[in-house]
């Protein structure tokens, strides 16, 4: 490295987020010092991505910072968590200026929408990986958690599903799209907007909820397994985007709104009672919600459509989800 880890981070992360009133000593000495309000609940996530595994090789700097902050905010959201303070770890081939720029003003872009601030770091030399941790918290007892899901609950998830995995056969050349819808879904993928608020707003509401980095089946099957409940998601109320709609059959039909990762939109059961409020209180926030399906005492996810019709996911390779 050109520069030492001290200038590096000096340089673009020392001021780049918010500066928060509960942060007693921040980046520059050999830890961060931080303070939670009485009476709540530490909560912590950390992600690492990859470039090549977790984003593709041309990803500009600033995607991949906002992105790297993202997927742990979606993990808060999912927790119904406040999200307050961060550290980096930055293993990077070379000290590119221009490069830490940028990914310094996607990150610190995030991080500033999401009164997070960065409270320390490390730089090393290797093959581009990020790592952010985040550290937050929650009035005590009202964290949201996956194993609370009750039978009668209805299943909703947030926005639209499928947009980040049309995004990556888009740029494998799969499927046309118009110019205006194509901006609109590679948007989707590099910049995932972690639904914070909703999850905030659904501590009280909610009796379970995850957010959808797996595809819908996959982690609402993490929620029924840890609940010891089973569920009927009905196929055809699984919101999709206009882009999607377009070209649903010449990408696999539901196979990609169903088990295509990286949406970071939250799926939570909501006991039917609380219904009416929930779709008062949460409409408030950008980003829709819909009724995906119902909690049920028999263990196992049954995929159907609509019409009653029976949505066979063995035939489609997702047997293994049942
Ligand atoms: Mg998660």
């Amino acid at each position: 490295m050109s520069l030492s880890e001290f200038q590096l981070i000096d340089k673009f992360f020392a001021h780049c987020s918010v500066e928060r009133s509960d942060v007693l000593l921040g980046i520059g000495d050999d830890a961060a010092l931080f303070k939670a309000p009485a009476g709540a609940t530490l909560v912590a996530a950390v992600d690492t991505l990859v470039e090549g595994v977790h984003f593709p090789n041309n990803t500009s700097a600033a995607d991949i910072g906002y992105r790297a902050l993202a997927v742990n905010l979606s993990d808060f959201a999912a927790m119904g968590a406040e999200p307050a303070w961060a550290t980096l770890a930055l293993t990077l081939p070379r000290a590119d200026d221009e490069w830490l720029r940028e990914f310094s003003a996607g990150f610190c872009g995030a991080a500033r929408q999401y009164n997070v601030q960065l409270v320390g770091g490390d730089t090393t030399k290797g093959s581009l990986t990020v790592t952010v941790q985040l550290t937050g918290y929650v009035p005590d007892g009202y964290a949201l958690r996956r194993d609370a899901a009750k039978p009668g609950d209805l299943i909703y998830v947030t926005g639209t599903l499928g947009d980040a995995g049309l995004a990556l056969a888009l740029l494998e050349d799969q499927c046309k799209v118009t110019r205006q819808q194509q901006e609109y879904v590679l948007s989707r993928f590099y910049r995932p907007q972690p639904r914070v608020q909703h999850g905030i707003a659904l501590r009280n509401l909610a009796n379970a909820a995850i957010d959808i980095s797996d595809g819908l089946l996959a982690d609402l099957n993490h929620v029924l397994t840890a609940s010891q409940v089973g569920a009927t998601l009905i196929v055809d109320h699984v919101p999709l985007s206009t882009a999607l709609q377009s070209v649903l059959q010449t990408v696999g039909g539901w196979r990609l709104p169903l088990t295509a990762g990286d949406d970071y939109e939250l799926c939570f059961t909501v006991p039917q009672e609380k219904k009416a409020e929930v779709e008062h209180l949460l409409g408030r926030y950008p980003g829709s919600m819909t009724c995906v399906g119902t909690v049920e005492n028999e263990m196992g996810l049954r995929c159907q459509f609509s019409s009653g019709q029976q949505f066979e996911t063995s035939e489609s390779g997702y047997d293994h989800f049942r």
